[in-house]
């Protein structure tokens, strides 16, 4: 999956760390990022290349002994956040969507940017107090924004969500999204709700997608999806009842029965969906 990366290590630990020349920075622009490509393979680049600009820096992660920074830039005018060209720019990069981290090389490489990716969405969004609309100041001890105004402390922010195989005796039932750029079949999926279980997560959105009752409900593993902010938990259940799927259709735009010797998808490698998908073909599950 795409947080495997080894034999490299990725080291999560907070540090209150500046950013020293070879040291590789993260720029974003939206849902871009700032890259070049050397043997085909991604290189975000160090601080040496960016020293022409004026930029403040947060720590991010190391892999192995290699840090990894995000930069930052002065507040975008209200109003005008969807207009503004990229403040930063450089000879040889360009800025490429962040999707492209499902599959360019390195694989740590590409963990690395939409983990950052995540980091800078909670940064740039948390700018300003949500209590009393002052500046935040980064801590220095851990991952967390102060408000010297009012005392507010902001962590970072993590969605849980349920990704769902539903066995019916040798099927799974599979389904597409409808209107998402990801058009392969997928697994039932959807994000915990305030108040409820992981379990009743994965009933109810069972039943809100596909109106199926479901029972025998055990996890499998998780997976950080930064492309979502989120923590991914897979679960295998039985069907519990009638087979006769109700589609939701804002939200799929099919869902049916597959026998495992249907299912003709390899492993990417990338996603617990998959993963999962596979798991069950190989009758692992
Ligand atoms: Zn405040």
């Amino acid at each position: 999956m795409i947080q495997d990366i080894s034999p490299k290590i990725y080291h999560n630990e907070f540090k209150d760390a500046r950013p020293a020349d070879h040291d590789f920075i993260l720029v974003f622009h939206k849902n871009t990022v700032l890259v070049r490509y050397q043997d085909g393979k991604l290189r975000y680049p160090v601080l040496t290349e960016l020293k022409a600009y004026s930029l403040t820096y947060h720590y991010l992660f190391s892999i192995d002994n290699y840090k990894y920074f995000l930069a930052c830039f002065p507040c975008v005018p209200a109003g005008n956040a969807g207009e503004n060209p990229p403040a930063v720019t450089l000879p040889g990069y360009t800025y490429e969507d962040v999707r492209i981290f499902r599959t360019a090389d390195s694989r740590h490489t590409a963990f690395a940017g939409i983990t950052a990716h995540h980091l800078f969405g909670w940064y740039q969004s948390n700018r300003f107090c949500g209590r009393c609309g002052r500046e935040m100041t980064a801590d220095h001890r851990e991952r967390m924004l102060f408000c010297p105004g009012c005392r507010n402390m902001v962590y970072p922010r993590i969605s849980p969500a349920v990704i769902v195989g539903i066995v019916n005796g040798d099927k799974i039932l599979m389904s597409k999204y409808a209107g998402r750029p990801y058009t392969n079949y997928a697994l039932i999926a959807g994000f915990t709700e305030i108040g409820e279980s992981a379990e009743q997560t994965v009933q109810r959105e069972v039943m809100e997608e596909v109106g199926l009752k479901v029972k025998n409900i055990r996890y499998y593993k998780s997976q950080p999806w930064a492309f979502s902010g989120s923590l991914l938990m897979g679960f295998f259940c039985d069907l519990d009842g009638s087979d006769e799927i109700t589609l939701d259709a804002d939200e799929l735009s099919e869902a049916a029965w597959f026998h495992r010797d249907e299912i003709n998808l390899e492993d990417d490698h990338i996603s617990l969906t998959r993963e999962m998908i596979i798991k069950f073909k190989e009758g692992v599950w």
